[in-house]
This record gives structure tokens, C-alpha cells and sequence, in this order.
């Protein structure tokens, strides 16, 4: 068993961690205050390879596997969470699906856009009554004329400031649950689509969530993904991946809060000694070191899991549900460490401490991944 990355998977990472320290970290801490989409970080993201990293090279993406994509937004997330967020959506909700699932004419006009940077995707799944319950959309998709009318309204949908595609969830069959729920590519300026700013968020601020209403969106048929009624189907398959993205970009925040805590020990001192001679703050620290290895070792092996296997789910909500909640514990300890130096309104810390809560939130709760491991363990034993 191999416990480290090949050549190729640590030269893609060491690229992403060279961008990242260069242009991404010293735009950090603007994106957090200003609350701006960084559209031209994520065009230069889109450079550099980092928008459709899986998606094959002939298609315009890296070409890369599922574990360079992991430690490529592990080393993005480092410096900007958002960045990392933004990132993750485009890649594993988006261009990956178009990828999976789109017709020939769907890879067509979107895949290498997608996958460049040169368009910017986003995923509509959630609706004020469908988060946890993702199956029960209230949004329809109505035939009409050979195609069909979209009604309803969506909410949450990161990337959704600068979209210039959705991925869009609505029931084709209503009340039999998620069978009824199919997909559709839906550009951002089709009429009848309005985009409505959600709510000032808590961390990964610049993520440009947007509420979207759909009044009577007109879409051709070719606009589905894939049959009518799959669309709960590739919604959990792109979570699978999403939650492996997620997964890294908790460790990501979670080794940067590492970082400051252990170069905030070695300089502080109190009683006449660095405050890491103590070893209070040495437990902390290593706890810390040891659950990010850990969270790190489970986000790597879901990601080789979903490079070798159509579906993961178990391996993805594993990785994300430890990596999210160690990376906390991990920003909590770090604030601990700084005490007062942390909790300023600006310090790293603080802007980390805030980042980190909503890995255990979007792309399925901590409980939802629960639900997903007892649903493995229980089918198993
Ligand atoms: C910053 C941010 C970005 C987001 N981006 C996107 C996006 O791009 N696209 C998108 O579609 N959505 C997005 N979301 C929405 C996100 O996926 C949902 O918030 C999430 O799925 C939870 O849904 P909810 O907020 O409606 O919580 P609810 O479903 O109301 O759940 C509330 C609480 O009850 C718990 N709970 C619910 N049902 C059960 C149960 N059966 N058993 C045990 N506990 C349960 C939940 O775990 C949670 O703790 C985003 C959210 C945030 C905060």
C-alpha cells in the first residue's frame, strides 16, 4: 500500500501550493471583508488547470486523478477557503457532471469553458424545503412543446454571482421522491431566471451565493442530463466527489490554523518561557498534527476510491464528516493558542475559525454523512 503521492500527484499539488502562496493567499483576507467573488483569481484558477482538473486534457481540463484534485484544493484552501469552495463546486459539481453525464453537444458547449475557467458553473439542488431532504424539490419541470418550463426557486447556489451555468434539479415526476427528480443545464441569462443575493454569510465570504428563481424557465429538451428521472442519481454521484473536495478543503483550513498556532507558540512567551514549553499547549498541538494526519489519510483514500469506483459514498462521507470536524476542533484549539491575538476581528485565526464551520454544513450535514456510513455499515454486517 502507498501512503504517498506519485511524482506526477506532488507536482500537480506543489503548482497548486505555488499559486496559492503567491497569488491567492495575499487576496485572502480582501475576499473575506470585501464578501466580493474573486472573478478574476478563479479565471486565473481556470489558467493554471485548476477548474476541471479531472476533466480529460482533449476535453480542455488537467487530465489529472481524483487525488491531485484532493491535494490541489488541500493547498488552495491553505490560503483562501472561498477560493477552495469556488473550486470544488465548479470542478465536482459541475464540470465533472457535464463530463459524466452531458451529451455529446452539452460537452460541447460547456465542458471546455468549464473546465478553462472561461465560464464559471454552479449547482441548484437546494430549495428553502429541500436541504437535508434533498429529494423533496418543490421546483417543476413542466413539458411544454417539446421541451420544458422550470418553476420554482433555489436557494444557496454558490458561484452563483458569476455563473454562467447551473445545474438545475426539478421534478419531472412529482411525489415518488427522487425517481421524479431530473437535471438540466440551464444558462444563467435565460429568461425567466432571476438571481437574488442570499443572506451576509458567517465564513467562506466571496463564495457569491445566490437564491435563484426560475418563473417559467423555457429549456429544450436536450437540456436534461442524462434520462428523465436520473437527476437524484447524479446529484449524489457529483456529492461523492464534492464531499472528498470538501473533505481536503477542511484540511486545508484545519493545517492553516495548524500553522498559525504553532508559529503563535514558539513566539509567545509567558512566566519567562515560549508558551509552547508547556504542556498544555503541546497537547493541543498534538492532537492537532494527529487528527490532520488522519483527516488528510482518509480524504487521500476516498479520492483514489473515487478514481477507482463509479460510486463511493461511503469513502466521501467518511473523509468529509472526520476531515470537517477535525479541522475544527483544530481552529478551536489554534484560537485557544492565540488567545486574544486570535479572537481580533481580522487575525487569521479568526477569519479560519469562521471558514471552517460550513464543512460541516454544505455538501450534506455531519449528520447526513452519518446517515450515509450507518446506511454502509448496516448493508454490510
Ligand atoms: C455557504 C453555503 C453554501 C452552499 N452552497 C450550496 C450550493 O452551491 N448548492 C446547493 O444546492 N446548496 C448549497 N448549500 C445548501 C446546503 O447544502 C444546505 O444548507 C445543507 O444541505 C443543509 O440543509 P438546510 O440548511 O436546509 O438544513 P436542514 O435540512 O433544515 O437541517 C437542519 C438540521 O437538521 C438536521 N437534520 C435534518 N434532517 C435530519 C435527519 N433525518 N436526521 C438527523 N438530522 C437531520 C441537519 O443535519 C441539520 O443539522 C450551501 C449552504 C451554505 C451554508
Amino acid at each position: 500500500m502507498r501512503l504517498e503521492l506519485t511524482t506526477e500527484q506532488e507536482a500537480f499539488r506543489a503548482s497548486a501550493q505555488r499559486f496559492a502562496e503567491e497569488e491567492v493567499r495575499p487576496r485572502a483576507a480582501e475576499i473575506d471583508a470585501s464578501d466580493r467573488f474573486p472573478a478574476d483569481l478563479v479565471a486565473r484558477a481556470g489558467r493554471r488547470g485548476l477548474m476541471g482538473v479531472t476533466v480529460p486534457a482533449a476535453a480542455g481540463g488537467s487530465g489529472r486523478d481524483y487525488v491531485s484534485y484532493a491535494a490541489a484544493v488541500e493547498a488552495i484552501a491553505g490560503a483562501s477557503a472561498t477560493l477552495a469552495a469556488i473550486l470544488s463546486v465548479n470542478n465536482s459539481l459541475v464540470a465533472e457532471v457535464v463530463a459524466r453525464f452531458g451529451s455529446e453537444a452539452q460537452r460541447g458547449a460547456w465542458l471546455r469553458p468549464l473546465a478553462g475557467g472561461a465560464a464559471v458553473g454552479g449547482f441548484a439542488l437546494s430549495e428553502p424545503d429541500a436541504g437535508t431532504d434533498a429529494a423533496n424539490q418543490q421546483t417543476r419541470a413542466i413539458p411544454d412543446g417539446g421541451g420544458y418550463r422550470l418553476t420554482g426557486r433555489k436557494v444557496w447556489v454558490a458561484n452563483g454571482a458569476a455563473a454562467d451555468v447551473f445545474v438545475v434539479f426539478a421534478a419531472t415526476e412529482p411525489g415518488i421522491g427522487g425517481r421524479g427528480v431530473s437535471a438540466f443545464l440551464v444558462p444563467a441569462g435565460a429568461p425567466g431566471l432571476a438571481a437574488s443575493a442570499t443572506p451576509d454569510t458567517l465564513g467562506v465570504r466571496g463564495l457569491g451565493c445566490r437564491d435563484l428563481d426560475l418563473d417559467g424557465v423555457r429549456v429544450p429538451a436536450e437540456a436534461m442530463l442524462g434520462d428523465a428521472g436520473a437527476g437524484f442519481r447524479i446529484a449524489m454521484w457529483a456529492l461523492d466527489g464534492g464531499r472528498v473536495a470538501i473533505g481536503a478543503q477542511a484540511v486545508g483550513i484545519g493545517q492553516a490554523a495548524f500553522d498559525e498556532a504553532l508559529a503563535h507558540a514558539r513566539g509567545r512567551r509567558t512566566f519567562g518561557r515560549p508558551i509552547a514549553r508547556y504542556q498544555a499547549v503541546q497537547w493541543m498541538l498534538a492532537d492537532m498534527a494527529t487528527e490532520l494526519e488522519a483527516a488528510r489519510m482518509l480524504v487521500y483514500r476516498s479520492a483514489a476510491a473515487k478514481d477507482t469506483q463509479e460510486r463511493s459514498p461511503a469513502e466521501a462521507a467518511m473523509a468529509k464528516l472526520y476531515a470537517s470536524e477535525a479541522a475544527h476542533r483544530a481552529a478551536d484549539r489554534a484560537m485557544q493558542i492565540l488567545a486574544s491575538a486570535g479572537y481580533r476581528r481580522g487575525s487569521t485565526v479568526e477569519r479560519l475559525f469562521r471558514d471552517v464551520r460550513a464543512t460541516e454544513i454544505y455538501q450534506g450535514t455531519s449528520e447526513v454523512q452519518r446517515m450515509v456510513i450507518a446506511a454502509h455499515v448496516l448493508a454490510q454486517r
